[in-house]
């Protein structure tokens, strides 16, 4: 596995790729890697013959007051994991390669931001949109990798695909979980003891809600309410929302049919972490 940490070293070992027909899988990552990350390294290995692994936090799309500077980060245990998983390549530009200090273009993707963390975290998707539009430049993926865990980020990526014609696959994959369901994050490790036993009721609530509309519950704001009353027993949860929505369009159901998303944001603590689940429901 190689290391690189410059766009023109990264550019010359694709283009060599390409001129033999080689195709490349790209897994976007800010590092401090997980089982989550690993899935989408396992998929992209499954459909392509070269890997690539980004690992860059980028600083576009923290918000003031967000969680870059303490972000985990640990390059030596991420090459490590990366390589007995066999990815290729590791790409880890610093942000001086990414952003030099004459940048200045950004892309802006609306309709879908302005929903569920789009409305909180205010210009997040710009931020993630304009590192994934460089790293596709960059690298030429033929197909890129993105977890159901972050299902926005995901709907963002698929519609500036689409919107400017980029010559890429976007593949989303699964949600990797803990054995006690919690959603796998890289933020799991601000958790302190009491939070990360707390944080276990987001998983819990989504699986209940999916239980009582399995149970023919087809009211939104019933399951809702609902979910809200659950999280809310745990003293340390802080919701920031819990919305119920077209899997597909990301459009605001009153009524339960066809294919839902259950997504949610809460804090423990300093710690803000997210999660979904996906349910068809018989009309
Ligand atoms: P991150 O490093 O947190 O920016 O995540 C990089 C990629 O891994 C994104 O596409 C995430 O959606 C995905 N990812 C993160 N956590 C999980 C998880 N628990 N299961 C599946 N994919 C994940």
């Amino acid at each position: 596995m190689r290391l690189i940490e410059k766009i023109d070293d990264m550019k010359t070992i694709i283009r060599m790729k390409k001129k033999e027909g080689i195709s490349v899988g790209l897994v976007p990552t800010m590092g401090y890697l997980h089982e989550g990350h690993m899935s989408l390294v396992r998929a992209s290995k499954r459909d392509n013959d070269f890997t690539v692994m980004s690992i860059f936090v980028n600083p576009k799309q923290f918000g003031a007051g967000e969680d870059f500077r303490r972000y985990p980060r640990d390059m030596q245990r991420d090459a490590k994991i990366a390589e007995d998983a066999g990815v290729d390549v590791i790409f880890a530009p610093c942000a001086d390669e990414m952003y030099p200090h004459d940048f200045k273009t950004g892309i802006k993707i609306s309709g879908v931001t302005d929903i569920l963390c789009g409305k909180t975290r205010v210009g997040h998707f710009d931020g993630v949109a304009t590192v994934v539009a460089k790293l596709f430049n960059i690298i030429s993926p033929d197909r890129s990798y993105f977890g159901q865990k972050d299902a926005q980020q995901a709907a963002v990526i698929k519609s500036m695909v689409k919107d400017l014609n980029m010559d890429v696959d976007i593949v989303t994959c699964p949600i990797v979980r803990e054995p006690d369901g919690l959603a796998m994050s890289s933020r799991n490790v601000y958790l302190s003891a009491d939070e990360r036993r707390a944080a276990v009721i987001l998983s819990k609530a989504l699986y209940e809600a999916e239980e009582l509309i399995k149970n023919g519950e087809r009211k939104k704001e019933t399951v809702r309410d609902y979910i809200m009353r659950r999280i809310m027993s745990e003293k340390t949860a802080g919701v920031e929302y819990v919305e119920i929505l077209d899997a597909d369009s990301f459009k605001a159901v009153d009524i339960l049919t066809g294919k839902i998303m259950v997504a949610l944001a809460v804090r423990f603590g300093k710690t803000r972490l997210i999660d979904n689940i996906i349910t068809e429901v018989d009309a």
